[in-house]
């Protein structure tokens, strides 16, 4: 298996290498040349607990690691003692609907970004191994609040590597601020950015392609990655869970092994539901995908109109993981969609950069309605959709994962598909939101996050995971905060590679 950018088809790199450099040098994203079809293998596949289904699916795509290495890379991600168990968990929901939640939030820091970021860092290290000449990494990080966390964990004290994370100031919950600041480890930064989360990846994507910035980190020894979903080390393990999903559905009963399912994803840079594009790609039997948006809606008119157009009000709302105007994985489905034209999507990438917008045309865009359902909610209904799913199944769920409840049942009300078994991706515990679920739930007048906690336990007889209760005793590290075009002369300060 090899690898493409997106805006560079003559490219052929080795997984590792993709995985050390993180983002093309010309600003595009990296995707397999070709996916492989695995339809023949569902019938054994569906027999597998989730570590042997990973490594079965990561033998496909890495093929520059040997299989001792694979394994070695799961056994330590997913070990049970860091998920609790099973490293996912499948809830059936018994009314309105033939759905049932993938909680993908068992991870060290409560949201599904742990799924990938607890074994990049090993893919890391061995593609580094490969690649890297014994340079150093610097995983460079910008955050909508759970990425950023959950790089920090993952990357920890991991020798011959260094994270600097850049989160909006006012853009991520004060839980996600705290567990950020609080980070432990000896190679860890983390910093605030005047500005939203857009303004941060952008000042991140600068820096990985300016080529003075590569250059000084050259000579000192290093070479910039990325943890971000741009990494394809990032999307790749979120492929297993959507098979894993299936089987699990497969065995209940739910399905016959070759019907196919919906998924519905809360999604932000597009990363995870193109997780399960992908899985669709390699015979994974899929009806519809359900991208859910808050009010933040630029993928929701996108996928109705097919003209991506980000000139528009930024919102900052209770679901802040979401809260993104230019989603970068769209990128890596256009290009599969549009006959895998790097000029094309050069082309609209360029456009995108310099005027705001760009229109895919007709043949893209009925591409893209024959598979992707959009919709979108606001915060009102995003607190409803939480409130009546507590009601109604007992069941409490964070402001992410309701804004996908809220979507799959605006998608059932126009299309009447209620049939269709759908997995609803649920990314965050609802603790990591606590002031915004319990507001759900009943007045909140109260700022600190861990009496709102307290509230939220006792209201619901539900139970605040450990990872965060705990971090009320640890101290705060970190409270630096740069304009966005500082964010530069921040990593070679952080780097002793003194101010460009
Ligand atoms: C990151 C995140 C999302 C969005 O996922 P994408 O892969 O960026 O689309 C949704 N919910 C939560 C809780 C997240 O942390």
């Amino acid at each position: 298996m090899r690898y493409k950018s997106t805006r560079n088809s003559n490219l052929r790199l080795e997984a590792s290498q993709v995985i050390a450099q993180g983002i093309s040098r010309e600003g595009g994203l990296f995707v397999p040349e070709s996916l492989p079809n695995v339809a023949e293998k569902l019938v054994a596949w569906s027999q597998l607990g989730y570590q042997e289904l990973a490594q079965e699916i990561f033998s496909l795509f890495l093929t520059d690691f040997t299989p001792a290495e694979i394994e070695s890379c799961v056994k330590k991600a997913y070990a049970p003692e860091k998920f609790g168990g099973e490293a996912v968990k499948l809830r059936p929901f018994t009314k309105n609907g033939n759905r049932c939640l993938l909680e993908l939030w068992h991870g060290p820091t409560c949201a599904f970004k742990d799924m990938a970021l607890q074994i990049l860092p090993h893919f890391l290290t061995i593609s580094l191994e490969k690649t890297g000449k014994g340079r150093k990494a610097v995983i460079l990080t910008a955050t909508s609040g759970d990425t950023g966390k959950a790089a920090l964990a993952g990357f920890k004290d991991v020798p011959g590597t260094q994270v600097i994370v850049f989160y909006p100031q006012n853009g991520v919950s004060p839980m996600q601020k705290r567990q950020m600041a609080t980070q432990a480890g000896g190679n860890v930064a983390v910093c605030a950015i005047d500005g939203n989360f857009d303004d941060a990846q952008a000042a991140v994507k600068r820096i990985f392609t300016d080529p003075a910035m590569n250059a000084a980190l050259e000579k000192g020894g290093m070479l910039f990655s990325s943890a971000n979903s741009i990494n394809w080390g990032r999307l790749l393990p979120q492929i297993v869970y959507y098979f894993y999903a299936y089987f699990r559905l497969c065995k209940e009963g739910t399905l016959s092994l070759g019907e196919p399912m919906n998924v519905a994803v809360p999604t932000g840079n597009f990363g995870n539901i193109l997780a399960a594009y992908y899985a669709k790609s390699m015979g994974l039997p899929i009806r519809k995908f359900l991208c859910a948006s808050n009010a933040n809606r630029v993928l929701t008119d996108f996928i109705r109109t097919g003209v991506y157009d980000r000139r528009r009000e930024f919102f900052a709302t209770i679901s802040p993981s979401m809260d993104i105007l230019v989603s970068s994985n769209l990128e890596r489905l256009l290009y599969g969609l549009s006959g895998q034209d790097s000029g094309t999507l050069a082309g609209w990438m360029e456009e995108l950069a310099q005027n705001g917008w760009y229109d895919v045309g007709e043949e893209v865009r009925q591409k893209v309605q024959a598979q992707f359902y959009g919709g979108f909610c606001d915060d009102a209904a995003t607190a409803r959709t939480i409130a009546e799913t507590w009601r109604t199944e007992g069941y409490l769920c964070d402001t992410h994962t309701a804004v996908a409840l809220d979507v799959y049942r605006q998608y059932v009300e126009e299309t009447g598909d209620g049939g269709t078994p759908t997995v609803i991706a649920s990314t965050a515990s609802p603790y990591k939101f606590a002031a915004d679920v319990l507001g759900a739930l009943e007045p909140v007048s109260c700022v600190d996050e861990f009496q709102n906690i307290a509230r939220l336990e006792e209201l619901t007889g539900t139970q605040a995971p450990a990872q965060l209760a705990g971090l009320k005793d640890k101290p705060i590290r970190f409270q630096d905060m740069v304009a966005k075009d500082q964010a530069a002369a921040y990593v070679l300060a952080g780097l002793n590679l003194g101010g460009a």
